[in-house]
């Protein structure tokens, strides 16, 4: 899978829309402390699926919402839009994830277009050795967790590596049928 654009809207400092186009091969972001590097990994984050508000530095999920500044009023709702190339057996194909909050109302995901359960999404990208959970994406905290991870924990990361982490997804499911 390759993510091949981020559009958020309301989401922590980006209130206004902002479009990221990501190219093929490494990409930087550089700023000042505070400009919203971390936002946007965290924007990936929640659109894969990530269902807690601590390891998006809030009290509560509505705190992805724009809570205003001295000379902006805060949003109602955010939203964030993943463009991604996703392999498949037939062949490559783009989809679009789409997750949004709204205060009072939850969050809700699309897959192009058609509504869907946070299953969905995170299977989705549990398949593509990928997701909220993977080890591909580091917070600026969690080099310290993976070395204190106990045994159980650091194998749950292997696994998520392994591409394998869908299969448990969907085994727990079926016990519970
Ligand atoms: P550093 O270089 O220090 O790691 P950074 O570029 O990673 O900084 P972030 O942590 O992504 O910066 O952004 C922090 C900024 O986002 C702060 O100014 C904070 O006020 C703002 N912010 C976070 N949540 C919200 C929100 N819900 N509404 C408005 N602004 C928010
Ligand atoms: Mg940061």
């Amino acid at each position: 899978m390759r993510i091949k654009r981020l559009r958020l809207t309301g989401f922590k400092s980006f209130v206004d829309p902002a479009d990221l186009r990501i190219e093929p091969g490494l990409t930087g972001v550089v700023g000042p402390n505070g400009c919203g590097k971390s936002n946007l990994l965290e924007a990936l984050r929640w659109t894969m699926g990530e269902n807690s508000p601590k390891s998006m530095r809030g009290a509560g999920m509505e705190d992805v919402i724009f809570a205003g500044t001295a000379t902006r009023p805060p949003r109602d709702f955010a939203e964030v839009s993943l463009l991604a190339e996703v392999d498949r057996p037939d062949g490559a194909q783009e989809s679009e994830i789409v997750r949004r909050i709204e205060r009072g109302a939850g969050s809700a995901y699309r897959i192009d277009g058609r509504d869907v359960r946070a299953k969905d999404v995170q299977l989705l990208f549990a398949d593509s050795a990928t997701g909220a959970h993977s080890p591909a994406l580091v917070s600026q905290n969690r080099i310290g967790a993976i070395i204190a991870a106990r045994p159980a924990e650091r194998r749950a990361m292997l696994e998520e590596a392994a591409g394998i982490a869908g299969l448990h997804v969907r085994r727990k499911d079926a016990e519970a049928r």
